[in-house]
C-alpha cells in the first residue's frame, strides 16, 4: 500500500547543503521518499496524511554526532563525591554507573534518550555505549529501542581495558558481532561503528585487535580523543607519542571514524586528522561541564578538518549545544564576533559525518529520505536564506520542536508521540530501575 504525506504552507530551510529559505512551500513525500517540493496552492496532490505547518519553520531533523544514551540514569543524581578532575569525574560517575547497568537498564535508558531526541526533533545519533556488567546483547538492546521509536542510529560498543581482559574481550565481540548482524539487515536506520573508549584506557594489544577486526568489517571506529590533557599525557609518558600519532599508528583514522572531543589535539595531530580525512566531533557542554577546556573550532576550521557536533549526552537538543559552541567559540577567543560562520557550518559537517553512514538523509530535497521537523516559529525580524542561522540560534533554538517525521513517518505531531509507546508508563518504568541501580551508589 502506498503511504503518502504532504506538508503544507511550510517556511521551508531546505538544508545546510542548499541552504534556502522558501516561503510558503509543501513537502510531498511518498513511501518515506521526498517526491515533490512546490509553492503551496500550485499543484493539486492528494495524500493519505496532511499536516498544515501554517506557516511555521519545517527542516531537515538533527543530527547527534556523539552521544551516550546510557547516561540517562544520571540525571539528578546526587550521591557522587565532587570531583576535582576530569578522571575524578569518570571514577566517581561514569564508571560507577556504568558497572551497575543490566540488559534491562540498557534497554530503558536508550528508550528514554530516544524518546527525548524525538521531542528535541533529532532524527539522527550516533551513540557510544559502555554496560561492562551486560556487555553482550547489550548493542541488540540499544537496537530495539532505536526501532521502536522509528529513529536513525549508529552503535558501538566502547571497548576498554579498564575492567580486565574477560570484558576486553566481550567488548570487541559485541562490537564485531553486532556490525556482522547489521550488515546483514543492511537497512538504513542501525548502523554500527566499532567503539573504543580512549587512548589511556587502552592498551596496545587491545588497540592491535581492535584494529584488525575493524578494519576487516570496514567499518570506521568510534572513539573519545583528546578529552582532557591527562589522556595526552598519558599517551606520552607510556608512547613517547601524541593521541592521534597512536591511533594512526593502529590504523584507527579514517573517514568514517568519529573523533570525539579533540579538546587538546595539537598542530601535528590536527595535520594528521585532515589527512586521514576523520571527523572530529566537538561537545562544547560536555567540555565545559568536565572543565577540560574549549575545542578549537577555528583551528579545525583553518585546517580543513571535518568538525562536527554532538551532545556527550548533555542534552538531546541539538539546537541548545549549536548556541553552547557559539558562546565557547567567543569565550575562547575573548572575541563576540568570533566564529559565528564556522559554528554555523556545524549543521552541514554532521551531515557530511552522518551521509558516510546514512543515506540520503539530512537535506529535503526530490529523492531524499523524509527526515523533517516542524518548529513553533513564526519569524518576527526579516527571515531570508542569507540570515538563516542567526535566526536558527538566536530565535528558532527558543521554540519547540511540534513535529517529528522520520522516513516519512510522523513520531510525534503536535507534541504527541505517535509511536505506540506509552511515554508516561516507560518514564515511570525507567525511573524505578534508575533508583535501584541509586541505591546502590
Ligand atoms: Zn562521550
Amino acid at each position: 500500500m502506498q503511504k503518502t504525506l504532504i506538508i503544507k504552507n511550510a517556511v521551508l530551510f531546505t538544508g545546510p547543503e542548499s541552504g534556502k529559505v522558501l516561503k510558503n512551500y509543501d513537502i510531498f513525500v511518498r513511501n518515506g521518499i521526498i517526491e515533490d517540493i512546490f509553492k503551496s496552492g500550485s499543484k493539486k496532490i492528494n495524500a493519505k496524511k496532511t499536516i498544515d505547518a501554517n506557516g511555521r519553520i519545517v527542516m531537515p531533523g538533527f543530527i547527534n554526532s556523539h552521544m551516550h544514551f546510557y547516561s540517562s540514569f544520571s540525571t539528578g543524581l546526587n550521591r557522587v563525591k565532587p570531583s576535582e578532575k576530569f578522571i575524578e569525574v569518570l571514577e566517581n560517575l561514569w564508571w560507577r554507573l556504568d558497572k551497575k547497568l543490566s540488559l534491562k537498564a540498557t534497554y530503558y535508558s536508550a528508550l528514554v534518550a530516544l524518546i527525548n531526541a524525538i521531542k528535541n526533533g533529532t532524527t539522527t545519533i550516533i551513540d557510544h555505549h559502555a554496560s561492562p556488567f551486560a556487555i553482550r546483547g547489550s548493542l541488540f538492546e540499544i537496537e530495539k529501542a532505536v526501532r521502536s521509536c522509528g529513529l536513525r542510529a549508529s552503535l558501538c560498543y566502547e571497548v576498554s581495558d579498564r575492567d580486565g581482559k574477560k570484558k576486553t574481550i566481550e567488548g570487541l565481540r559485541e562490537n564485531y558481532e553486532f556490525i556482522r548482524h547489521n550488515r546483514k539487515n543492511n537497512d538504513n536506520f542501525v548502523k554500527g561503528l566499532f567503539g573504543l573508549h580512549a587512548s589511556f584506557t587502552l592498551s596496545d594489544e587491545t588497540l592491535a585487535i581492535a584494529s584488525d577486526l575493524g578494519n576487516s568489517l570496514d567499518s570506521g571506529f568510534h572513539i573519545h580523543c583528546a578529552e582532557d590533557i591527562s589522556d595526552e599525557e598519558d599517551c606520552i609518558r607510556k608512547y613517547n607519542m601524541r593521541i592521534v600519532e597512536r591511533l594512526n599508528k593502529f590504523s584507527i583514522l579514517g573517514p568514517k571514524t568519529i573523533l570525539a572531543h579533540c579538546v587538546c589535539v595539537n598542530e601535528r595531530e590536527m595535520d594528521i586528522i585532515r589527512i586521514n580525512d576523520a571527523p572530529v566531533v566537538l561537545n562544547p557542554q560536555s567540555n565545559a561541564n568536565n572543565a577540560v577546556g574549549i575545542s578549537d573550532i577555528l583551528k579545525f576550521a583553518k585546517n580543513g578538518i571535518l568538525y562536527g557536533l554532538g551532545t556527550d549526552a548533555m542534552t538531546n537538543n541539538m539546537m541548545e549545544e549549536l548556541r553552547a559552541a557559539l558562546w565557547m567559540c567567543h569565550l575562547k577567543n575573548k572575541n563576540p564576533s568570533a566564529g559565528f560562520a564556522e559554528v554555523s557550518k556545524l549543521l552541514l559537517n554532521n551531515q557530511k559525518i552522518a551521509l558516510r553512514h546514512f543515506d540520503k538523509i539530512a537535506e529535503i530535497k526530490k529523492g531524499n529520505y523524509a527526515d523533517i521537523v516542524i518548529l513553533d516559529y513564526y519569524p518576527h525580524t526579516p527571515l531570508s536564506s542569507d540570515n538563516f542561522y542567526g535566526h536558527l540560534i538566536f530565535g528558532i533554538s527558543q521554540s519547540d520542536v511540534t513535529t517529528t517525521i522520520v522516513n516519512g513517518d510522523v513520531l510525534m505531531e503536535n507534541r504527541e508521540l505517535k509511536i505506540g509507546i506509552d511515554e508516561k508508563e516507560v518514564f515511570e518504568k525507567a525511573s524505578n530501575i534508575a533508583g535501584k541501580i541509586w541505591s546502590s551508589f
